[in-house]
């Protein structure tokens, strides 16, 4: 029996990044005629499923992307989005990114993500999540649910009243709460590794570090890399956070308008997304680039390559920033924080492994970095179909 039959013509999974012409052409010919399973067919979702309750005004989209590795786990994003479409094409694009983030990340976990549509100050109510929750049960384990935008913690005990088949609830429910400091230590391995490739040590001590966001994850990285004597140099819209960050932890101020001009080793993105592109770059004087933020590079492809080509690491920002579902998934399991540090402790390994895949290939880190996750799925998927 033939669990993932691949025939020449359907795109297969290890085609992703480097996509031949007639599985592009299979796609755009079958989004012409059919909008929805058009999509799934370009990356090669596995099931998409559509809920709607007019009592609660639920309207949401569940992505089971793929579940080769393990069930499907990704947050629920509850967004105003402008149309349906718009939802449809973040939940499949999100759910994919989870698949190889889980894969890189060597934990046993596919790639899935739920969006709800609507304004979550004006719709959000008790049954609308439970409703959520009925759905989501009906897969029957296949999709786990996590926080995302617009969707806290006090909703995922909501949602848990309708099902199990949810994670980052807090310590009191048996799960693993806060996962920044987690998120935060893999951030900080993750830079050692990339210094030891860019300057022959991973001893941050000396070096000069920009932190930008200093949120839950950026005010922990800064803490360790005070501890190892970096300069810090911090930025974030909040006046509070960046006294924290200057009093506490010895890191100087920087106005937003300075701070790409200045003279760096290393820049943490721990904010927004999207902060590696045309106009920064232009202006970014570093050797690495590591840091939190998920969508880092503006556009993937072009930045990708820009930054190779100016010769500074990119540390891919999934695997950087995988502590995060390292963390959930240890909660699955009945949650020890040991272990899932111990875990994210080897973001370190394979942060260097992927620096060293994309040195010999010659391709960029990003690149690198999936296809390390499309091999590891390729090769657990060939073995599941034995027994
Ligand atoms: P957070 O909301 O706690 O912190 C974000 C910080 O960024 C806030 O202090 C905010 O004031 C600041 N900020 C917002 N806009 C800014 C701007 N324009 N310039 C500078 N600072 C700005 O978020 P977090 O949990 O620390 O996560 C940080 C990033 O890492 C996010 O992109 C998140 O998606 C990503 N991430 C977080 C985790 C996790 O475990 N928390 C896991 C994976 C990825």
């Amino acid at each position: 029996m033939k669990l993932f039959a691949h025939s020449k013509n359907t795109p297969t999974f290890d085609r992703i990044a480097t996509k031949p012409m007639e599985v592009k052409d299979v796609a755009s010919t079958a989004l012409a005629q059919n909008p929805v399973i058009g999509r799934m067919l370009e990356y090669n979702h596995e099931q998409l499923v559509f809920c709607n309750d007019n009592e609660t005004g639920l309207k949401a989209i569940v992505a089971v992307h793929n579940t080769i590795l393990g069930p499907s786990l990704g947050g629920t994003r509850f967004w105003n989005y402008n149309n349906e479409t718009e939802a449809l094409i973040d939940v499949l694009r999100l759910s994919r990114g989870m698949t190889y983030k889980s894969a890189v990340a060597g934990i046993n976990l596919g790639g899935g993500k739920a969006v709800i549509i609507g304004d979550p100050k004006k719709i959000k109510s008790e049954a609308l999540l439970r409703r959520f929750g009925k759905f989501i049960n009906t897969l029957g384990g296949k999709y786990i649910t996590a926080e995302d935008v617009g969707v806290n913690t006090r909703d995922m005990e909501i949602i848990h009243n309708e099902t199990e088949f949810v994670a980052g609830l807090p310590v009191s429910m048996g799960g693993g709460g806060d996962p920044s400091p987690v998120t935060a230590y893999g951030v900080y391995v993750s830079m050692k590794a990339s210094a030891k490739e860019a300057y022959g040590t991973d001893s941050l001590a000396g070096k000069k570090v920009l932190v930008q966001g200093l949120g839950n994850v950026g005010m922990h990285l800064v803490e360790h890399l005070a501890k190892e004597k970096a300069i810090l140099s911090v930025y974030d819209i909040s006046e509070e956070r960046v006294k924290i960050a200057v009093e506490k932890h010895g890191a100087k101020s920087i106005s937003p308008d300075k701070m790409f001009d200045l003279d760096i080793d290393i820049y943490a993105p721990c904010a927004l997304g999207a902060t590696v592109n045309d106009d920064t770059l232009a202006k970014l004087k570093c050797s690495i680039i590591c840091g939190a933020a998920n969508n880092q590079l503006a556009d993937e492809k072009v930045h990708g390559e820009i930054v190779t080509k100016k010769g500074i690491l990119y540390a891919p920002d999934f695997v950087v920033n995988s502590g995060g579902i390292i963390n959930v998934y240890y909660e699955l399991d009945g949650y020890v924080r040991e272990r899932a540090m111990a875990h994210a402790e080897k973001i370190y390994d394979t942060t260097w492994n992927i620096i060293q895949t994309a040195k010999t290939e010659k391709i960029p880190t990003y690149m690198a970095a999936n296809r390390i996750a499309e091999q590891r799925i390729e090769a657990i998927g060939k073995i599941k179909v034995r027994f």
